[in-house]
């Protein structure tokens, strides 16, 4: 079982010189969990190999675009073609409307959508439209929820803020973060309060419909209902950030599966099929105010890239086959089960919240319905599961404040594989 990492930490060691903390993105350099990151060589399916040739099952799946699994043949080909065509062109090509159809057709709220290059594109400009829209300046936005790193919304973030503790950050003024109002989740009258003592000065409310960045904690019944009615009731609009669980939960996302409409949507990840991709959409008398048709501004250089939409296209033209959504559900429980298993003869008292194939484990043994009682997980725990499970060649996310994701290329194989290291992990946790 004795991994060699040699190679690893010598890019670590020169990575650390040249990029902050070695890191392109905080929560991949390992902190939370006691380890510093191996660096991937190749992967393909539900495996990753890093540079050592150490091969580990990846429930990160580059923090979920990776649905299908890494390198999947018909996204590799969509690519290559679009490649010898050219990488850019900065004007309109057919594989943008070609998409642009395709997401329309998928997602049940969107009339229209605008293509960006990441989730956090995503989410600040639907703010910014729904603003221009209603007039209005003020957003109310959930504890422990992450919407991207723009400034906005850079309060009580879940993501790498909660896995750091960084509540808010450094270099946002407080002009800026005073109009962004956050509320518990899963607090309906928090939200009727918010509405009562100022509802005309708020543009929008924007919700990740299931949870996935404080850990994964799913809307109680009737909150995403409530959180619609609301809306309506005081002329703001509701956004719903489905940029982890769009085209994940369902063909449509959470608002196909639990039937409730945002007036915004907000994608990104599996949209790109791994290429740097966001996207965001609803009905048409809205978008019809971004520039040029309207004048709320938002642009891109390499917005509606022609590899990026050939790399997405394909991606949801594999989700669009007939049985998808029922195997990863399938698998998704079938991994459950196995993990709820291996806790229960370990006597570690684990709390699994799973929707569809997003899920996570925190280490109280509590419901946990929102932030705070997300901040009740025994970190520690979770690090020591965390390492005990890469050691035995199964990646989880290197935060408990993440997700794992099941997806199209974990076989029966690799979630027994899983299954039985987490009996072996579990026992060390204890
Ligand atoms: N919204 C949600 C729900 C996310 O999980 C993320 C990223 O993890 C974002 C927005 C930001 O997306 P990106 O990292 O592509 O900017």
């Amino acid at each position: 079982m004795e991994r060699k990492h040699t190679l690893s930490q010598e890019l670590f060691r020169r990575a650390e010189q040249v990029l902050p903390g070695g890191v392109n993105s905080p929560v991949r350099s390992g902190r939370s969990v006691g380890v510093t990151p191996f660096f991937v060589k190749s992967a393909a399916g539900c495996r990753l190999e890093d540079e050592d040739g150490n091969v580990y099952i990846d429930y990160v799946g580059s923090w979920g675009p990776l649905i299908a699994g890494h390198a999947h043949p018909e996204v590799v080909e969509a690519v290559r073609q679009a490649a010898t065509r050219g990488t850019s062109y900065g004007i309109p090509c057919r594989l943008e409307v070609e998409m642009a159809e395709k997401v329309v057709s998928m997602v049940p709220s969107m009339d229209m959508v605008r293509m960006v290059n990441s989730g956090t594109e995503a989410t600040m400009s639907a703010i910014r439209l729904a603003r221009g829209y209603t007039g209005r300046p003020k957003l109310i936005k959930f504890d422990g929820c992450y919407h991207g790193h723009s400034d906005c919304l850079l309060v009580k973030g879940g993501s790498g803020l909660l896995t750091l503790g960084i509540p808010g950050s450094p270099g946002v003024p407080d002009e800026i973060v005073s109009h962004t109002v956050s509320l518990p989740y899963n607090d309906l009258d928090a939200v009727e309060t918010a509405f009562r003592k100022m509802g005309d000065q708020i543009a929008c409310v924007i919700v990740e419909p299931v949870a996935g960045n404080m850990g994964t904690v799913p809307p109680a019944p009737g909150f995403l209902e409530g959180l619609r009615r609301l809306c309506d009731t005081h002329g703001a609009l509701l956004i719903f950030d489905e940029v982890i669980t769009g085209f994940r939960l369902a063909p449509g996302g959470a608002q196909q599966r639990f039937g409730v409409l945002p007036d915004l949507t907000c994608l990104g990840k599996i949209i790109g099929g791994g290429l740097p991709v966001g996207a965001y959409g609803g009905r048409r008398k809205i978008m019809e105010h971004i520039a040029p048709t309207g004048n709320v501004y938002q642009a891109g250089t390499l917005s509606g890239n022609p590899l990026a939409m050939a790399a997405g296209l394909a991606m949801l033209n594999i989700l669009s086959r007939p049985g998808v959504y029922e195997t990863l559900e399938e698998r998704a429980a079938y991994l459950e089960a196995g993990l709820a298993r291996a806790a229960e003869e370990a006597g570690v008292p684990v709390t699994l919240n799973r929707v569809g194939s997003m899920g996570c484990a925190f280490f109280n043994g509590e419901p946990v319905r929102d932030f705070q009682s997300a901040l009740q997980s025994n970190t520690e725990a979770y690090g020591i599961y965390f390492r005990e499970m890469l050691a035995r060649g199964v990646y989880l996310a290197p935060s408990q404040f993440e997700c794992f994701f099941v997806g199209l290329a974990h076989d029966r194989e690799a979630l027994d594989e899983t299954i039985a290291a987490a009996g072996e992990a579990l026992q060390v946790v204890k």
